[in-house]
């Protein structure tokens, strides 16, 4: 049992556990390229979350992981069989609901460890922040903690791309099919200027971007590279979850 995996914790080793930050990892449930397996994002999600909180605990962070949620935001792919849409109204419901108990029971800091590109926390959390003051509520996406063109040849993708699948040829290998049967991952551009350029932004149909789901090739992956990112992503978010652990909310700006 780790003791700040709260799935695997007991009530009578945590109920007078300190705790003082939170930590909700968040996924979505969807296809990845052909090769790649539906909980692709949870997987990342619950690994990643792990070791940066085990690396944290060891440095004496009072930290606790809750179990992550499984489904995100997929508007734009309401056609792709069975990847499961939580709308943003919906996520900021539950995390209304999670604030709620974390703030009756004075556990005042949280973050929500992002694992999917579609999901957004910001107006959620600026519009609970006013709902529950003495919470400090916070977020970060693991993949974009570090520069991924220091880790692979192709970092230009961001779905199912080389960097995920050596991700998941490091962490679950099982669950991976051969790269001779992945898609390339090619994906098709903006024909206006300013959302080409990403300084203009709207939702992408996933469907007419991409023939397999993948954006960005997956077929320069492997598990190596997936080993040594995954290092780096833990080593660098056990930082953060200890420095949020240890600031006084009271005191935040210098
Ligand atoms: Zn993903």
């Amino acid at each position: 049992m780790r003791p700040y995996i709260l799935a695997e914790a007991n009530w009578k080793h945590i109920h007078d556990q300190p705790i003082d930050l939170a930590i909700l990892p968040w996924g979505a449930t969807e296809a990845h390229n052909y090769h790649l397996p539906y909980a692709t994002d949870v997987i990342e999600a619950d690994h990643i979350t792990a070791e940066a909180a085990r690396l944290a605990w060891e440095r004496g962070a009072r930290v606790m992981v809750l179990p992550t949620i499984p489904f995100g935001v997929n508007t734009g792919q309401t056609d792709i069989l069975l990847d499961i849409n939580l709308y943003p109204s919906t996520q900021k419901a539950i995390l209304n609901d999670i604030i709620e108990v974390l703030n009756r029971q004075g556990i005042h800091k949280l973050l929500i460890l992002n694992s999917h590109g579609g999901n957004d926390f910001k107006t959620a959390l600026r519009e609970l922040g006013v709902r529950y003051p003495a919470m400090f509520l916070s977020t970060c996406s693991w993949f974009q903690t570090l520069d991924k063109s220091q880790f692979f040849d192709e970092p230009k993708g961001d779905h199912a791309d080389e960097m995920e699948t050596s991700l998941l040829l490091h962490l679950r290998p099982d669950l991976v099919l051969p790269l001779s049967e992945a898609g390339d991952g090619k994906a098709k551009k903006w024909k206006v200027q300013g959302l080409r350029e990403g300084w203009a932004w709207a939702e992408r149909k996933w469907s007419l971007v991409s023939a397999d789901t993948g954006i960005g090739d997956p077929r320069g992956a492997t598990a190596e590279k997936g080993q040594r990112y995954f290092e780096a992503v833990t080593q660098k978010l056990s930082g953060l979850f200890i420095e949020l652990a240890q600031m006084n909310a009271q005191d935040l700006y210098e």
